[in-house]
């Protein structure tokens, strides 16, 4: 993956036949699925790969055992379905895990073991493990950190974790291999039409400034929470479609929440869920749903959500955890389809929206990152359909995701050319210096941020070691981004300034 030679195919003269706008899950996905059924395809990140939503997940790879409570039966055996494909096609960046709800009375076991037992069943084949019923002696063995005041037992089962902005570049990456070309940092400023009907995107490269103006068959915009300005970008006279609802995560030291298990909180004052889960030797506490009025690539938690999540773990775990124990706290916006009616956030539904403009700007938005591959194959049928491209089979659920061996013989091969990027850039964590060069080199990482966000997710673990480590950062990628100290002092105080949002106390 590299920039330069992306750019390089917005010299020439191609009508494009699908050009997508974003390169978050949805975008990338669907730029996959479109260069695998070999259409001309290229997609337009205007920051970086999974800086929205996509890097700001719960990392959870789940049928979402809250949607079940809902009677949403659809949705759940699409995403359980969509779950064992994801941990099937991409083992290296996915994993099973297990999950503990605490039960504090005999009704609550009969009912989520009920429950639970009928999510496992809805995932046939694809089934992770079943679902057990746990004692309270077992419950507190796999949650060592549990309140046992008035504990009955729990009820334990399987759903999948994985690291999303990482997944997400690694479908980018496998999109360029299967013949798409993907840029990030072009960000889309207009569209151009004719009769009527959309014939192209006029799009910035923000580091040269230039401007292009590409012709493309159909546009696919998968802009998550920005999604409206892009419609509104076709049509100014377009109603808001998405409204954002935004969720936040703390993220915490091993030792607060020990164990390999996860837990699941299943009924918070606000009536959400809550998990507890093992992430990288951390734990990632999350999440809340706040409606907000104002989107920005870098959302704030707010106050009460800080203070909503320590209040529930402590309620459920012995071992209190306080502001100063945060080592970071990410924030997520959800890009919920609106309803005709008024209802709570947490109760809008996940299911994936595609609406069609009367320009042909076919809009892909709402969904989970677990059914990011549902919503590729329905954007480009839809895309194929209406541009009458030649109707090819999607195959992107037996499509491999990444490519593990090319990666480790690339990162050897930079340590072969200089020995001491085998060190790791810190003795707490294991990520090396040869792992920063591999990503300015193959996965197209312009910045400090991108690789402390992104590619290794420093600043999600850890916001003040990511701060002091930021010059050596600097330092190791400038040669290989051709820039020089004064970049390299810019650089740091534009990434401290930056990842200070994440420390909270
Ligand atoms: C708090 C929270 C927790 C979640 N946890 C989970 C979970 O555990 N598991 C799960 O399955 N799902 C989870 N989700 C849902 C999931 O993260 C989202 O559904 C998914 O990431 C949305 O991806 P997207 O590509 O649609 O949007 P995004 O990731 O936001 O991507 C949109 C992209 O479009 C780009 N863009 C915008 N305008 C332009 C333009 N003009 N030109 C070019 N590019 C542009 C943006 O820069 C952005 O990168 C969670 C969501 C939230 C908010």
């Amino acid at each position: 993956m590299n920039r330069h030679e992306q750019l390089q195919a917005l010299e020439t003269d191609t009508i494009w036949d699908i050009i997508v706008i974003g390169g978050g899950a949805t975008g990338l996905g669907t730029a996959l699925d479109a260069s695998l059924r070999g259409y001309k395809t290229l997609l337009v990140e205007g920051h970086d790969f999974a800086k929205g939503t996509s890097s700001r997940s719960t990392k959870l790879v789940h049928g979402g055992v809250r949607y079940l409570e809902q009677g949403n039966i659809k949705l759940v055996r699409e995403a359980l379905r969509e779950r064992g494909y994801l941990l099937k096609n991409a083992p290296h960046l996915t994993s099973v895990q297990t999950f503990i709800i605490p039960v504090y009375s005999w009704w609550e076991k009969m009912f989520y073991g009920i429950g639970l037992k009928f999510y496992d069943l809805l995932s046939g084949k694809l089934s992770l493990g079943d679902t057990q019923i746990l004692s309270k002696k077992e419950t507190v063995s796999h949650l060592p950190s549990i309140n046992t005041k008035k504990l009955s037992g729990g009820i334990l089962y399987y759903d999948g974790q994985f690291n999303d902005s990482h997944l997400a570049i690694e479908i980018a990456a496998t999109a360029i291999k299967k013949g798409a070309t993907v840029i990030n940092y072009c960000m889309a400023t207009g569209f151009t039409k004719a009769n009527g009907k959309i014939t192209g995107i006029e799009c910035l490269d923000v580091f040269s400034k230039k401007k292009y103006t590409l012709q493309t068959k159909v546009v696919v915009n998968a802009t998550g929470v920005f999604t409206n300005a892009v419609v509104q970008m076709d049509d100014h006279t377009q109603h808001d479609l998405v409204r954002p609802s935004q969720g936040i995560h703390l993220v915490i030291d091993a030792k607060f929440f020990q164990g390999i298990d996860a837990m699941m909180i299943p009924k918070t004052d606000d009536g959400r869920v809550l998990f507890a889960v093992p992430w990288h030797d951390k734990v990632v506490l999350g999440t809340t749903d706040t409606p907000i009025e104002h989107i920005s690539f870098e959302p704030k938690p707010l106050e009460e959500e800080i203070k909503f999540i320590i209040k529930h773990i402590n309620r459920y775990c012995t071992t209190l955890i306080t502001r100063a124990d945060i080592n970071s706290v990410y924030v997520g916006l959800r890009p919920l389809v609106k309803q005709k009616t008024q209802i709570s956030s947490a109760l809008i539904s996940r299911e994936h929206h595609l609406s069609v403009s009367p320009t042909g700007l076919i809009t892909i938005t709402g969904g989970k990152w677990t059914t990011y591959r549902k919503m590729a194959a329905d954007a480009v049928d839809n895309a194929a359909f209406i541009v009458k491209l030649k109707k090819e089979k999607c195959i992107t659920a037996q499509t491999k995701i990444g490519d593990v061996l090319e990666k480790e013989n690339r990162i050897q091969e930079i340590i072969n050319n200089d020995a001491s990027l085998a060190l790791k850039i810190h003795t707490k964590y294991p990520f090396t210096k040869a792992a920063l060069v591999y990503a300015v080199k193959y996965e197209m990482a312009m910045s400090i941020e991108d690789i402390l966000a992104r590619r290794i997710r420093l600043l999600f673990l850890d916001a003040r070691l990511a701060i002091q480590l930021a010059p050596m950062v600097a330092s190791i990628i400038a040669p290989y981004l051709q820039k020089d100290k004064n970049w390299e002092a810019i650089e740091v105080a534009s990434f401290t300034q930056l990842a200070e949002q994440y420390i909270y106390n």
